[in-house]
């Protein structure tokens, strides 16, 4: 296949990002799919990355600590003319067919900007986008700007002048899906895990108090705002109650973690990560927001662990009730799910994820949009 692609990281972290990173770790997960279907990658990003790619620019040498001494908008601005400049210089050259921009605040203002004389562009919708409808408010089907959602349900609730440009929706996917159903079966533990930001929209608090009614041990999994680890929050003091995120886990959820049968153990990373997903009852998503795409969905059900979840945004798509997991739209109802999870088949889960959730399946999905983009098309 003859394609190149700008895939646009943004300069914010190194793709893979050295820790957290939502849409890096998208980025890393496609590319060497992409490129083994025969793409030709240009990776945008900062130049930290190590990402094998085809070619690599960048605007900042480490964006994690360069970009973030200087204001958010400042940051966007000197990005979004360093794009625009690469885009040009390699749209003139004819040495782009297409950019795929993952950065709102970056990719998407800058390539609009560029109107029907730029190149064909698809951007990836990765937020809950109900609450960011002036993020893409510069659309005006002038441009050769595509987008796509990370699920169904997110393209649905996004407002109509990206509806109205989109050409459909890719769900996540992990690495651990590939051979996910070939790999020993790991022992079962009886703790639930809730692997995530702690956020309200993520329902830590909601998952705390039922672990207390039920008797199971619960394992909270993901960063407080900025901080990795309890000690350093313990650190911090008063003022990191400035962070939103802080303040709910110190006033709802740090009540209910008692260090015995509920447990905050910070942010968790690789076989860490795994061992303490793989061994979980069941993957608990108390959720109050309409979760965009769900990585954490798929990576529990690769590892073999069914997810018990509020039916909200992507998990309908993800889970299929009663096979993969259990979900109610009755928030009151998940003390009964998650005692009735262990009915479920561990096996089944990892051979749906090695089906529906490898880099694979994401990589030809995006190639069919790739080319869907290129021909002007925008039926979903
Ligand atoms: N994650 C992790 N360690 C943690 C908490 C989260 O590695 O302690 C990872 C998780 O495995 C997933 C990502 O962070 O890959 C979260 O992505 P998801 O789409 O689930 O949620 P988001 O934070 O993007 O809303």
């Amino acid at each position: 296949m003859s394609l190149t692609v700008l895939m646009n990281a943004g300069p914010w972290l190194s793709v893979p990002p050295p820790g957290y990173g939502g849409i890096e770790n998208v980025i890393a997960t496609l590319v060497p799919e992409l490129r083994r279907l025969g793409v030709r990658v240009v990776l945008a990003s900062v130049g930290s990355s190590t990402l094998p790619v085809d070619e690599q620019v960048s605007v900042f040498a480490d964006g994690q600590f360069a970009a973030l001494q200087r204001p958010y908008n400042q940051v966007c601005g000197i990005a979004q003319a360093h794009l625009a400049g690469v885009v040009r210089e390699l749209h003139s050259r004819d040495d782009i067919d297409l950019v795929h921009d993952h950065v709102e605040a970056v990719g998407l203002a800058t390539l609009a900007a560029m109107g029907p004389a730029g190149p064909p562009t698809l951007h990836t919708l990765h937020w809950d986008l109900a609450k960011h409808p002036a993020l893409y408010g510069s659309l005006d089907g002038g441009d050769r700007v595509r987008v796509n959602g990370v699920s169904a349900s997110q393209l649905a609730r996004a407002p109509l002048a990206l509806r109205e440009h989109s050409v459909g929706h890719v769900h996540l996917s992990t690495p651990l899906a590939l051979d996910a159903d070939r790999r020993p079966r790991p022992d079962k533990g009886e703790h639930l895990l809730i692997l995530g930001r702690i956020n309200p929209g993520k329902g830590q608090d909601v998952g705390a108090r039922l672990a207390h009614r039920v008797g199971l041990p619960l394992v909270l999994a993901g960063p407080v705002g900025p901080y990795h680890r309890p000690a350093d929050l313990a650190a911090a003091g008063d003022e990191a109650r400035q962070n939103p995120d802080v303040r709910f886990f110190l006033d709802e959820v740090a009540p209910h973690v008692d260090g015995d049968l509920v447990r905050w153990v910070g942010t968790v990373a690789g076989q860490e990560r795994d061992d303490l997903l793989a061994a979980a009852r069941a993957s608990l998503f108390p959720l109050r927001w309409e979760e965009p795409g769900g990585t954490a969905v798929v990576e529990s059900l690769a590892l073999g662990t069914p997810v018990v979840a509020t039916s909200r945004g992507c998990l309908p798509e993800l889970i299929e009730h009663g096979r993969t997991g259990l979900l109610t739209t009755d928030e009151e109802e998940l003390d009964d799910l998650v005692l009735s999870a262990e009915l479920l088949d561990p096996d089944e889960c990892r051979r749906v994820a090695a089906q529906r959730f490898t880099p694979e399946v994401m990589a030809q999905r995006y190639v069919e949009l790739y080319e869907r983009v290129r021909q002007g098309t925008s039926a979903a």
